[in-house]
């Protein structure tokens, strides 16, 4: 199987000053033909060192395509770094000048003498059109290596990957249309390492691969299946989804695009329960987060600005029951200022109190959706314990 990387070229990109985009685009590109793509890298604008991580990548994978440094300028390093890499000459091509004219006057411009340098490319590389910018790309072959330089500007990168790039791979390393298809089961109230106990056996398969990945107070099991067509890889994962359904039962709230804040929506519009939400700490964002699932005149919520007291929360939680008519009060607070954040959440359903308190050891910036997980989850095990 046809093992790839990806090189993004730009000092922009390590200074933080562009998103690198790009190599998402490139990744999903490769998923949906069945390429496993083992290592994404970003180098600035250096050609010493755009050499050694061409150089490198060329020795570990079948396939490394680079994007950026295309360009007419002297700090665009790509084409002199791809000639080193093969020891090699850059060469002037003449039907790529032709190709820069071109879509200059296509703009009424007159091409800089700068311009001329992107005619240039390493002697043994092989020129792709492109015709929706002036940047060359090209592509080098050697033995079962292929080399793919693309421009940096992802308007042009992605004309480039879809119109040549998929095609052209899927020929030379006989791909026969494999897909990688990914599917995502959604848990929470079990951490990373529960989770792993449970199916970690699961977690050694090849295909279809089991993997964890841990947000904040949630955590996702990702399934993902290679095969000729969608039907074939859901076939094969279908027992596997079947199993972690099994053994993780109530702990998982939605598979997919369904979110947290979906489900428990849907739990309290279908069962017709006006909740009313107090939350301190949180920015307001239980709230925020259910309102556009929810039908008007079920949820009212406010952020106030309470300190951490359980007797204090409990008498305005029956006062808001009272006030605002609800069948069932939220109450969080969460104290992030402390170097141990904790969170207090409370729910008060058909007269009924149920009070949790958890310190979080987590990121501090992720407290906050820590905390609102916590508390949208405490109301999805209501009507599960129904
Ligand atoms: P050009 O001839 O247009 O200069 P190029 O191949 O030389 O093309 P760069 O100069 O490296 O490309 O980048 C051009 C622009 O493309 C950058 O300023 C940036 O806006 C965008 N770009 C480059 N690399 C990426 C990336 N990895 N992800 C997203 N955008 C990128």
């Amino acid at each position: 199987m046809a093992v790839c990387e990806i090189v993004t070229i730009g000092t922009e990109l390590l200074l933080g000053e562009i998103q690198d985009t790009n190599s998402r685009f490139i990744a999903r590109s490769l998923r949906d033909i069945g390429v496993d793509l083992y290592r994404l890298s970003t180098v600035g604008d250096n050609v010493q060192r755009i050499t050694a991580t061409l150089q490198e990548a060329l020795m570990r994978s079948d396939i490394v395509i680079t994007t950026g440094g295309l360009g007419p300028t002297v700090d665009d390093p790509t084409r002199q770094a791809v000639a080193n890499v093969f020891n090699v000459k850059l060469v002037y091509k003449e039907e790529l000048w032709q190709q820069i004219l071109n879509r200059f006057s296509h703009y009424n411009h007159a091409p800089t003498a700068n311009n001329k340098r992107q005619a240039f490319i390493p002697e043994n590389s092989i020129a792709i059109p492109n015709p929706v910018g002036t940047a060359p790309a090209f592509y080098v072959e050697l033995g079962s290596k292929t080399l793919i330089s693309l421009p940096g500007v992802p308007r042009e990168m992605e004309f480039l990957m879809n119109n040549f790039v998929v095609k052209y791979l899927k020929q030379r390393y006989d791909l026969c249309d494999e897909i990688i298809l990914p599917w995502v089961i959604h848990t929470i109230s079990k951490g990373e390492s529960s989770i792993d106990e449970i199916i970690g056996e699961m977690e050694t398969l090849s295909n279809p691969t089991v993997g964890l990945l841990a947000h904040p107070g949630q955590t996702d099991i990702r399934v993902t299946a290679k095969a000729h067509s969608a039907a074939e890889a859901e076939a094969m994962m279908k027992p596997v989804l079947q199993e972690i359904r099994e053994k993780l039962k109530e702990y998982i709230y939605g598979e997919n695009e369904t979110t947290l804040e979906q489900v428990v929506a849907n739990l309290l519009s279908e069962s017709n329960t006006r909740l009313s939400i107090i939350e301190s700490g949180t920015n307001g964002e239980i709230f925020e987060r259910l309102k556009p699932h929810m039908p008007t005149g079920q949820l009212t919520g406010d952020n106030v600005d309470l300190v951490f007291s359980g007797e204090t929360l409990n008498r305005l939680m029956h006062e808001y029951q009272e006030q605002k008519n609800a069948d069932m009060v939220l109450g969080v607070v969460l104290s992030p200022k402390d170097s141990e954040p904790h969170v207090q959440i409370a729910l008060l359903h058909n007269g009924e109190l149920s009070e949790i308190n958890r310190l979080y050891g987590g990121p501090a910036g992720d407290a906050i959706t820590w905390a609102v997980n916590y508390a949208l989850d405490m109301i999805r095990w209501k009507f599960i314990e129904k």
